[in-house]
């Protein structure tokens, strides 16, 4: 009976109407990768998470290692590798941060190395490594200007990326999704990580429980936001979801309503997230995302839902 469900959620997730949304998961070790049932790769790995409790840096061929073993857990389906994203409520003991008032606002994902560019080379390193041998993305956190694309597309080009390597941005700064067409450019695809975006735009605290009703993704701000990016982008850049929005089944068939194909889900969601998608008329969906971007509240969105 188990081997029947996973048979089941191994399967692509098409919709009513017939269209495949691709189901990915997120992943922070070789363990969330197995047990993210039914998954076709990841859409995100925390590479922060993974290395977490490292007292030193791990090398080119310890990072190598990992990032093999968790596409192996994957069968070489694509996995979605996302540079250090350090600061805010991640620290990294070999990284060490000064305190700062406003960690969130501070120096976090791609800023903190524009100092240390040794550790992002290194990492970069790696990943062009695997790449060369299974199918790879690479995603920069915490991206807010078209110049900071630049500068990590520069250190990267230096090492002579396999052709197959995917590169891509994460879009959780409000800033990144409203020049969208810009900041995409040349870029392989785009990921939006809701819960920062979220957090951002609704300016709530993400791990703060007494904000959490302000930090909703559905906010339909942060809709607005996503279905700009969704539009914005140049032809043929790919858009992602891999915030937690995508792991809430009915937030996912707003996502794929508002023209999202590719959402990433923590790993136990996944066959939820696949056998609800199968549930859906596309078209319909797009009605409903229609629809939720007009409302006043994020508790409005999900009374419709
Ligand atoms: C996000 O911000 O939505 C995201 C996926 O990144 P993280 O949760 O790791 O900050
Ligand atoms: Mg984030």
């Amino acid at each position: 009976e188990r081997d029947a469900a996973l048979v089941e959620a191994e399967q692509p997730a098409v919709t009513l109407d017939g269209r495949t949304i691709t189901v990915l998961a997120n992943v922070g070790s070789v363990q969330d990768a197995m047990d993210a049932r039914g998954a076709d790769g990841s859409g995100l790995v925390r590479t922060e998470v993974l290395f977490g409790e490292w007292r030193v840096a791990p090398t080119v061929e310890e990072q190598v290692g990992a990032f093999r073993a968790i596409a192996a857990a994957f069968g070489g389906k694509p996995i979605t590798i996302r540079t250090w994203d350090i600061g805010g409520d991640k620290p990294l003991a070999f990284l060490p941060q000064e305190r700062e008032a406003n960690p969130f606002l501070g120096e976090r994902g791609i800023r903190v190395f524009r100092r240390r560019p040794e550790l992002l080379r290194d990492q970069l390193k790696a990943i062009c490594q695997v790449a060369a041998e299974t199918p790879v993305q690479v995603m920069f956190p915490m991206i807010t200007t078209a110049e900071e694309v630049a500068w990590a597309r520069t250190e990267l080009a230096a090492l002579k990326p396999p052709p197959g390597l995917k590169v891509g941005i994460m879009v959780e700064v409000p800033a990144a999704a409203l020049r969208i067409a810009t900041l995409a450019e040349g870029l392989d695809f785009v990921s939006i990580g809701t819960n920062d975006l979220t957090q951002y735009t609704t300016a709530s605290d993400r791990g703060n429980s007494q904000v959490a009703v302000l930090a909703d993704g559905l906010d339909p701000a942060v809709l607005q936001l996503i279905d700009r990016v969704v539009r914005g982008v140049p032809d043929g850049v790919e858009v992602a979801v891999c915030g937690d929005l995508a792991s809430d089944p009915a937030a996912a068939v707003v996502l794929a309503g508002l023209g999202v194909h590719e959402l990433s889900a923590v790993g136990p969601q996944v066959p939820t997230i696949k056998a609800r998608l199968r549930q859906t008329n596309l078209e319909d969906a797009a009605t409903l995302a229609a629809a939720a971007l007009t409302l006043p509240s994020a508790s409005a969105v999900r009374d419709q839902l």
